[in-house]
């Protein structure tokens, strides 16, 4: 993706077409997940034909043939034909990351994706050109209170939240050796998934998740884990006060909010914090010239329809946490979705 449009596609647009045809690509994965194909597969000792997929999961037989053989085409499922009829069955990357019981599932990202965000996409012409409407017709800070007001888009908000450290969790943990700090306060940590993986690399400092009530309340409730190795503590970082750390984890809090929200919040930890402390913030980060990673640049845009944020490259974050005090503010690109900045007091 990182490579200009070739000058082949003078003579047929192969590369652009692909492009237009993305969102149908994710938006077969989505539905596939959605309707359960993968555990119904995962569970299935032998390929299933259409037939057997669309009774099971109650759709029609056409269209569950259509759906299968896109899921071929991308090389999701597999296909064998004998005697003219056709047997899926999933493949190993299908199992592991699209069905719902494997430990790495991301079946909650693609219900969030699908649900929430795949419908705010479509405002994004009209994003672009009114920047002062933002999602839900309501301003940043209320977005987080409209969405908890339904239990419902919480939890799946919350799974998609959760599954993102599934993948990256233990690299940004040891992004850089942390075991200097004694007490680590995941601010806005939402279900505690990238706090546990702190609290599985530095097993000796004390590690709390603190969010709004609700959060908390069904944190608790829908992700807490037996002998769970965090605690939890509710508040706002905004209006009220946070407790005392050695060390604030900002995960995909910065990128969300105008620059004046973010320096106010920063000035607060920093008051709060000891000299020697420090915070972690974790972004997908742009490089320095903002010319990608694609990743990066999407996820930009989708700050732009969700919220009030953007990503940016290192010295984006540097400067911003220069402005407050914060020194020594040191980059760890992971090379995966997420990457981490420490910055010392
Ligand atoms: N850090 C988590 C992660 O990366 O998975 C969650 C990031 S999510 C984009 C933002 C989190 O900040 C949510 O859990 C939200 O409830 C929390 N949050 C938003 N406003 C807050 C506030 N004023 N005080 C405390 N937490 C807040």
């Amino acid at each position: 993706m990182a490579e200009h449009l070739s000058q082949s596609e003078l003579d047929y647009p192969f590369k652009l077409l692909e492009y237009f045809n993305g969102f149908r690509v994710s938006k077969v994965i989505f539905s596939a997940c959605e309707l359960g194909v993968f555990d119904l597969l995962l569970k299935s000792p032998e390929p299933l034909s259409a037939q057997h997929v669309a009774r099971e999961l109650s759709t029609s037989v056409d269209g569950m043939e259509r759906l299968l053989d896109a899921l071929v085409g991308i090389e999701v499922l597999e296909v064998e034909t004998t005697d003219g009829t056709a047997a899926y069955s999933s493949t190993d990357v299908a199992n592991l990351y699209l069905a719902k019981g494997s430990g790495k599932s991301l079946h909650d990202m693609i219900v969030y994706q699908s649900q929430t965000i795949y419908p705010l996409w479509n405002n994004l012409t009209w994003e672009g050109k009114n920047q002062n409407q933002k999602t839900f017709g309501l301003p940043p800070e209320d977005v987080f209170r409209a969405v908890y007001r339904s239990e419902e888009e919480m939890l799946k908000f919350m799974g998609l939240m959760n599954s993102s450290w599934i993948l990256d969790g233990h690299d940004i943990a040891t992004a850089f050796n942390l075991s200097c700090f004694q007490t680590i306060v995941d601010l806005g940590g939402c279900t505690g998934a990238l706090a546990r993986e702190m609290a599985k690399a530095y097993p000796s400092s004390s590690v709390t998740v603190f969010d709004l009530l609700p959060v908390v309340e069904t944190a608790q409730k829908h992700f807490s884990q037996e002998n769970d190795a965090v605690v939890f503590q509710s508040g706002d970082f905004f209006s009220g006060e946070v407790p005392p750390a050695d060390l604030y984890v900002l995960a995909r809090i910065i990128h969300a909010w105008p620059e004046e929200k973010c320096l106010m919040l920063l000035k607060k930890l920093y008051d709060t914090c000891k000299p020697g402390g420090g915070v972690l913030l974790v972004e997908a980060m742009l490089f320095e010239n903002r010319r990608g990673p694609v990743t990066a640049q999407l996820f930009s845009l989708n700050m732009l329809v969700q919220m009030e944020g953007r990503e940016r490259p290192p010295s984006g974050y540097t400067s911003i946490l220069n402005k407050i005090g914060f020194c020594n503010v040191q980059v760890c690109r992971t090379g995966k979705s997420y990457d981490a900045i420490l910055a010392v007091r």
